[in-house]
């Protein structure tokens, strides 16, 4: 069944009365979508609880949506896909507000994706083949993100990304991704202290790792590639 938000979202439609006339439908440009999860609360427990999902998904990615659709209401940017909105407002100071939002709501996305109850395991094929030559092996890829997510020093994501012909780390601040550098995003994890300071308190290497081994979704990491 479609939730009152979902049906908003798909549908960007408001009934509007006009003087002496009927009642019209009209159809407005569609607004930017909270995805679903998907998981449930619980299908990344117990690494990541039910209670930071409801806090980081309910309040903290929510907001984001709510705040890029408010930023780009009645400007050349409603109506426009998320990567439109991001690209448009990269590196424009006057934009600051609805690029962090828009870049906020895609990051998000890409991280609840970037994992999986029961993920972790070896990547194989193309994608093993390419972290074996970046990293030496599966185990060089972990050590190199991990310093990634831990030496990120504030708020910020931690990325395996696709540059060139290589794979490489990449570390961002606040909002910034991937996309804005040129690089293609494979992976992510947040490393804002919302994404782990109700499990892991200030213990981020502890909650990267445990992402790493239990919960990242290799098949996703595969599609992303090429
Ligand atoms: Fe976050």
């Amino acid at each position: 069944m479609m939730d009152r938000r979902k049906f908003l979202g798909v549908t960007g439609a408001a009934f509007v009365a006009a003087p002496g006339a009927p009642l019209i439908l009209k159809r407005g440009a569609p607004a930017i979508d909270l995805p679903k999860l998907p998981y449930d609360r619980n299908g990344l427990a117990p690494v990541i609880t039910g209670t930071t999902i409801d806090f980081h998904y309910g309040k903290h990615h929510a907001g984001y949506v709510r705040k890029v659709n408010a930023a780009i209401k009645g400007t050349k940017l409603e109506g426009q896909s998320l990567e439109a909105i991001i690209r448009a407002t990269a590196g424009d100071p006057k934009m600051g507000k609805a690029f962090n939002s828009a870049a906020q709501t895609w990051n998000h996305t890409f991280y609840w994706n970037s994992m999986k109850p029961k993920g972790g395991g070896q990547p194989d094929g193309a994608l093993a083949r390419k972290i074996n030559a970046s990293f030496g092996d599966l185990d060089g890829f972990k050590k190199a993100f991990v310093k990634c997510a831990t030496g990120r020093f504030g708020s910020g994501w931690a990325w395996l990304v696709e540059d060139g012909d290589k794979l490489s780390c990449l570390s961002t601040a606040n909002a910034h991704l991937p996309m804005t550098q040129g690089k293609k995003a494979l992976l992510t994890v947040d490393v804002w202290e919302h994404a782990y300071y109700l499990d892991y308190q200030n213990a981020r290497k502890s909650y990267v790792e445990a992402v790493l081994d239990k919960l990242i979704n290799w098949d996703f990491a595969a599609r992303n590639l090429g």
